[in-house]
C-alpha cells in the first residue's frame, strides 16, 4: 500500500537519496530524484532545477548511514543507541531490529552484493544505496532518512523504488520485480512490487518531468506543503492547524 497523498514524514518532504546523481550517457534523461519529485509536486521539481540541488543534509544521511550498520546496532549498547539518530527508544529499536532479522533477506541487506551503484535505464538513471541478492535474483535498495507510514511506503519514494528497479531490469536485461525502501531509523524494510498501479504512477511522473516547462501551478491540497523547502518562494497559503481544526 502507498500513502499517495500524504507528505513525507520524517524532517524531509523528499528523498532526495544522493548528493549528486551522476550524469548519465544521456544527459537528458531525468534522475531517479527528479521523477521522486514530480510525484511530490511538480512545481517542487521546478524550484529543485531552477536553483540546484546540494542533496540531503548532513542529518540525513547520517540516518541513512545506519542501514550499512544492521549487525552492529543489533548488538550496541543502549548508551550506543541513544547517541545514534534513530527515533525509537533503545529497546524497542532492538525490538524492530530483531524483527527486521526474521527476513529472508536480513543477511543480504547487512552484507549487500554492492552499495552506492549508479543504473541507467531507457527513461532515467540515478543511484541505489545497495544491490542485494534474493531468492529472485538481484533487488535494489532505497536508504530512506524519514518515517515510514503506517503501511507501504510514501508514493514519491514507491516512483523512486519502481525507477530504480526498471533502471536494473533494462541493465541486466532481466526482470525486477521488486525494490525496497529501508527506513533505518526505525528498522523497518518495506518492499515496493512493480505491479500495474505502481507502474502507472511511474509512467505519470515521467510525463510530468517531460512536460516541465516552466513552473506547474500550486498544489491543491496544501497539505505537502508545510513539509516543502520552497514554500516561501512558492507563495503557497498553508492554513494553519488552529484553521484547519475550525478553531
Ligand atoms: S509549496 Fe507546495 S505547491 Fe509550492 S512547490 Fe512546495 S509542495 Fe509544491
Amino acid at each position: 500500500m502507498v500513502c499517495a497523498n500524504t507528505p513525507v514524514s520524517g524532517p524531509f518532504p523528499v528523498d532526495r537519496g544522493f548528493k549528486r546523481e551522476e550524469a548519465a550517457t544521456r544527459p537528458w534523461m531525468p534522475t531517479f530524484t527528479d521523477l521522486s519529485r514530480a510525484a511530490f509536486c511538480p512545481r517542487q521539481l521546478y524550484y529543485a532545477r531552477r536553483d540546484g540541488d546540494d542533496g540531503p543534509p548532513e542529518t540525513a544521511r547520517a540516518r541513512q548511514r545506519l542501514a550499512f550498520e544492521y549487525a552492529s546496532l543489533r548488538e550496541a549498547s543502549d548508551a550506543r543507541l541513544r547517541a545514534e539518530p534513530i527515533d525509537l527508544a533503545p529497546s524497542d529499536y532492538r525490538t524492530a531490529l530483531d524483527r527486521l532479522a526474521g527476513r529472508d533477506d536480513w543477511s543480504a541487506l547487512c552484507e549487500p552484493r554492492s552499495t552506492h551503484v549508479a543504473l541507467e535505464g531507457k527513461d532515467c538513471h540515478g543511484r541505489v544505496h545497495k544491490l542485494i541478492d534474493t531468492a529472485d535474483g538481484v533487488v535494489p535498495t532505497l536508504v530512506s532518512p524519514g518515517s515510514p507510514p503506517e503501511h507501504g511506503v510514501w508514493e514519491p519514494q514507491q516512483v523512486r523504488a519502481v525507477a530504480a528497479a526498471k533502471a536494473l531490469s533494462w541493465e541486466r536485461g532481466e526482470s525486477v520485480p521488486r525494490a525496497l525502501v529501508e527506513y533505518p531509523a526505525h528498522a523497518v524494510v518495506r518492499t515496493v512490487r512493480l505491479t500495474t498501479r505502481a507502474k502507472a504512477t511511474y509512467r505519470r511522473a515521467l510525463r510530468a518531468v517531460r512536460a516541465l516547462d516552466g513552473p506547474p501551478p500550486r498544489l491543491r491540497d496544501t497539505s505537502k506543503c508545510r513539509a516543502c523547502d520552497f514554500r516561501t518562494q512558492c507563495g503557497v497559503r498553508t492554513r494553519s492547524m488552529r484553521s484547519l481544526l475550525g478553531l
